[in-house]
């Protein structure tokens, strides 16, 4: 059975993006008699608001996009990213980086990419230091190299077909936890999609490069494969993306102005965008 799931962030309302995002997950699993899942990633306290996860659920349902089983709150999900984490930890999988953001760029000589695959491994050997992790701010790092001398370099499919294989380059000394929060998103992802039982993951093309730290972390903690549709983006006719700096249509906005909810999520499965937008691959 296909399973499919939607993980918007509370931290301000959808906009036409999230909508085609969720109406392609919905679609998907609806077409077989599969489920379509609802996660709220609210695991950054100083971003997410409640009033927005409120918002979700009414834009949701004015788009007709009903979900199964009950909502996933990550942020009532602490013990089990702690238990993944320990797992890793008991493995020597897990260190603590004890750097700052400033630390992390002065000692990259060239910095590129995203701050998973650029640290600089300062804190990679230390020796464990308890009493300075009990004073000290830290966040928790995967140690790549050690995971890939215990498991191969990962591969997925994604639903049109086309197989992947992830890169060395691409894999960094990624953030398991974070200084403030219980899990990142890229382990509590894999946590949840698996908790979930998630069979396709639905999202952005942009989160591509997330899936092969994803699919390390699974083949690590030994969790089930799914296959992964990455789908175009919305943007702009110019290119931007949607964002809320650039006056991204909300749903909500869409709803004031007398749009009919079901309508446009039959649209956007056909790709017909509203005046102003257009689906870019990449
Ligand atoms: N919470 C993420 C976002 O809103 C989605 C992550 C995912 O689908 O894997 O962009």
């Amino acid at each position: 059975m296909i399973v499919t799931r939607f993980a918007p962030s509370p931290s301000g309302r959808l906009h036409l993006g999230h909508a085609y995002s969720a109406a392609i997950g919905h679609a998907r699993a609806r077409e077989t008699g599969g489920k379509f899942r609802l996660r709220i990633e609210d695991l950054d306290q100083t971003r997410c608001k409640p009033e927005f996860v409120d918002g979700i659920f009414e834009d949701l349902r004015w788009l007709g996009l009903d979900w199964d089983e009950s909502v996933l709150m990550q942020s009532k999900r602490t013990a089990a990213y702690e238990a993944a984490l320990d797992e890793l930890k008991a493995r020597g999988l897990a260190y603590a980086c004890f750097c700052t953001r400033a630390d992390i760029a002065q000692s990259l000589t060239a910095p590129h990419g995203d701050a998973a695959t650029s640290y600089p491994g300062t804190c990679r050997n230390l020796p464990d230091n308890p009493r300075r992790r009990a004073t000290t701010p830290h966040c928790w790092r995967l140690n790549s190299a050690r995971a890939l001398e215990l498991t191969e370099l990962p591969t997925w499919t994604e639903a049109d077909g086309k197989d992947f294989s992830a890169k060395a380059s691409g894999i960094g000394d990624a953030i398991l936890a974070r200084k403030d929060a219980p899990a990142s998103y890229h382990l509590s992802c894999v946590v949840d999609d698996a908790a979930s039982g998630v069979t396709t993951v639905v999202r952005g093309v942009d989160l591509r490069p997330s899936t092969p730290i994803q699919r390390l972390l699974q083949q690590l903690l030994g969790l089930p494969e799914p296959t992964y549709l990455h789908h175009p983006l919305v943007t702009h006719m110019d290119g931007r993306r949607l964002a809320k700096r650039d006056l991204a249509p909300t749903v909500a906005a869409m709803r004031d102005s007398g749009v009919d909810g079901p309508v446009l999520v039959q649209d956007l499965l056909t790709d017909h965008l509203p005046s102003g937008f257009r689906l870019q691959e990449a």
